[in-house]
Order: C-alpha cells, then sequence, then structure tokens
C-alpha cells in the first residue's frame, strides 16, 4: 500500500517510519508533481496547521488533494492535521479541508498543558500512549463521526468513514496500534 505523508512541515518523519514498520511504502508530498504517482492512502502530520494551510495553497497541493479527501481517500490527520481537516476552527473564519463534521479549538490544553503524556484505550481495548502537543481539542462531534479514544471525557481521536484524526501524536511513541488501525481502514476501503 502506497501512503503519501504530506512534507511541508512538522513531524512527517516518524509517520513514515511507523508506515514503512508496518509494512507499507510511504512517500512524501511536498509539490503538485508527487501527486501524479497514484496512492491508496494520506497522512497530513502535526505541526503548525496556519502555516501546513498556507503552504498547500501557495504550492496548489490545497485543491487536488480536497477532491481526494471528499472522493473518499483514507487519511490519517493528527494534530495540525486534525485542524486541517475539521469542519469547524472555534474562534477562526479560515477552514481548510472542511472534511470532518467536528469542531476544534486551537491550542485549547493552555500553556502549562501544552505538552503533555496520558494514555487511554483505543476502541475500549488495550491502553495506548497519547502525547500531545499544543494540542486542539475537539469541543463538538458531527452525526457520524465515532470516537475512537477518550480521555477525561473528551474525544482525542475519531473516524468518520475513511477520515481518521487524534489531537495526540501517535507517531511519536513506540506503539503502532494507532497507525495498524489506519492501514486497516485505508486496506478496507480498497
Ligand atoms: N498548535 C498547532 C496548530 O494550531 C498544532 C500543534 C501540533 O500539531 N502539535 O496548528
Amino acid at each position: 500500500m502506497f501512503v503519501g505523508v504530506l512534507a511541508l512541515q512538522g513531524a512527517f518523519i516518524e509517520h513514515e517510519r511507523r508506515v514503512a514498520e508496518l509494512g507499507a511504502t510511504p512517500f512524501e508530498i511536498r509539490e503538485l508533481r508527487d501527486l501524479s504517482k497514484p496512492f491508496d492512502a494520506l497522512i497530513l502530520p502535526g505541526g503548525e496547521s496556519t502555516v501546513q494551510g498556507k503552504l498547500l495553497r501557495e504550492l496548489g497541493l490545497f485543491e487536488p488533494l480536497r477532491e481526494k479527501i471528499v472522493s473518499g481517500l483514507p487519511v490519517l490527520g493528527t494534530c495540525a492535521g486534525l485542524i486541517l481537516l475539521a469542519k469547524s476552527i472555534c474562534s477562526e473564519s479560515t477552514v481548510h479541508f472542511a472534511a470532518l463534521d467536528l469542531t476544534v479549538e486551537r491550542n485549547a490544553y493552555g500553556r502549562q498543558l501544552g505538552s503533555f503524556h496520558a494514555q487511554a484505550p483505543l476502541l475500549g481495548g488495550a491502553e495506548i500512549p497519547l502525547s500531545f502537543i499544543r494540542a486542539p481539542k475537539i469541543t463538538k462531534l458531527g452525526n457520524g463521526v465515532e470516537p475512537l479514544v477518550v480521555l477525561d471525557g473528551v474525544p482525542v481521536a475519531v473516524r468518520q468513514k475513511n477520515i481518521i484524526a487524534a489531537a495526540f501524536h501517535p507517531e511519536l511513541d513506540e506503539d503502532r496500534s494507532f497507525h495498524q488501525l489506519f492501514l486497516d481502514t485505508a486496506a478496507q476501503a480498497q
């Protein structure tokens, strides 16, 4: 399975490593011609959503990727990637791909709690490590969005059809189960 990893900014190398460890083939998307190869799934990494949104538009990647996402290409968005996918961003008028029916609040875990670790069950099963870095908080879920991981009563990872998104950074921990879930979702979509 070929997995395109948006490689404009942020933590993309760690995603490539996880995907490769699980037997899929990652490749970096940096410019428009990278989209000429067929691929089965897409990863939008953490970083800074405002910078990524600007670069996506400047490089002409935004519209072709948006079309692929709304047509059902399996996508994993983590942290800034979750913000790029969200239909609504609290107190901001700019939205990006707007494909995932939820509202997020950027940097909502506050300055002191800007970075922290926790653990919670994935889909009610085994606990997975959760690393948060200036993470967005999911404040409202639309119909058809299933929570995958809930921490202190707040969903921190969700799935809507072929879109999976997390407020934390699964690529920064050794546990591979979150990426495995994404690759399984992508395989079922084929
Ligand atoms: N605070 C960042 C944003 O608003 C997201 C942080 C992250 O991806 N670790 O885009």
